[in-house]
């Protein structure tokens, strides 16, 4: 049996972000990778949700997908901004039929068209207390942001509102993803000190290129560190400088002590197969498969 790795800790999830494909090429991959993904030690798989449409659409159909495949707990993104009460209702049923038994509760970027003589949804925190009111069988999970949400005034007015998002009912913080840790521990610190007690998991994105970095920090505003930005621009094999700056990162914030991580895979399993080895292996102990593929093509 193929040794798997999870973090000596029992406390520590690993979750593993998905999205849906939309080309025909993004299909045939996501075929071939999705099975790979599930050999992985992962204790929950989430998947994407744009904005915009009274169903979960390629969401729920990936969750479907998933869970064609495996056991493994799912979380449905499910963005509420402009959406009424009524339109996330039916987008909340449409993510239990596909088998989720998390929602990760966004406000999204986008804005649903709200039906007429309906209120919108602004907040993440209304759709925590939606959620909790009428489908308290889902765990929740709210989006935290280390270095900080763009729109927000300053950090301790953020980390005030997630607090009211814990305070709804949600049951983890998944973070945005970041390249120091130092922006983490930060960040945890403010957290407890104002008393969000939840576990706080951060988000790890694995480093790609420094085009792919660059891309994302711009689309997201995170801080890329002068450090990471030589090491790439200066190596022979970015890939692999990106790679190892992961695993860096990945050991050091187990060595600390994180009570998760949440991987943005891309869709990929090989960098976090890598990552998972090289990072946390050192910690691994065998377990039985909890989530074995049942009917991989
Ligand atoms: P909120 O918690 O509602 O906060 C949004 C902003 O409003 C913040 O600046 C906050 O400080 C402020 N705020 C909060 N409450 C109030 C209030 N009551 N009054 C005034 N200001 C307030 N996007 C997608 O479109 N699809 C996805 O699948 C997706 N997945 C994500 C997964 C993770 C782990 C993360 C970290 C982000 C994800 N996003 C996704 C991005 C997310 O939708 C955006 O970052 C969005 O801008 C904020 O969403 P939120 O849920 O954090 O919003």
């Amino acid at each position: 049996m193929e040794k798997r790795f999870i973090p000596a800790s029992t406390e520590v999830m690993l979750s593993c972000e998905v999205y849906p494909p939309k080309s025909p090429a993004a299909r045939a991959s996501f075929e071939t990778e999705l099975p790979k993904l599930l050999e992985l030690p992962f204790q929950l798989m989430t998947v994407t949700h744009g904005a915009g449409g009274s169903e979960l659409g390629g969401t729920a159909t990936t969750l479907t997908r998933i869970r064609g495949l495996s056991d493994i707990p799912t979380a449905a993104h499910l963005c509420c901004r402009g959406a009424s009460e009524g339109m996330l209702v039916s987008q909340l049923q449409d993510a239990e039929r596909a088998g989720a038994g998390w929602i990760l509760a966004l406000r999204g970027d986008g804005r649903s068209p709200t039906p007429a003589g309906e209120l919108p949804f602004e907040y993440a925190v209304e759709l925590v207390e939606l959620t909790r009111r009428r489908f308290p069988q889902f765990k929740v999970a709210v989006a935290g942001y280390p270095e900080t949400h763009p729109e927000a005034t300053d950090a301790p007015t953020d980390v005030a509102f997630l607090k009211r998002k814990v305070e709804a009912g949600a049951d983890v913080v998944v973070c945005q993803f970041f390249f120091d840790n130092q922006i983490f521990f930060d960040f945890h610190d403010r957290c407890r000190r104002v008393g969000i007690e939840v576990p706080i998991i951060p988000g790890i994105l694995p480093v790609k290129s420094l085009e792919h970095v660059e891309r994302l920090c711009g689309q997201c505003g995170a801080y890329l560190p002068g450090q990471l930005r030589e090491r790439l621009s200066s190596s022979t094999d970015p890939v692999q400088a990106g790679l190892a700056h992961t695993i860096e990162q990945v050991a050091e914030l187990v060595e600390w002590g994180v009570s998760g991580l949440h991987f943005y895979c891309l869709n990929q399993s090989q960098p976090v197969k890598t990552i998972l080895k090289a990072a946390v292996g050192a910690r691994a102990k065998e377990v039985p498969t909890h989530n074995p593929p049942i009917n991989a093509p």
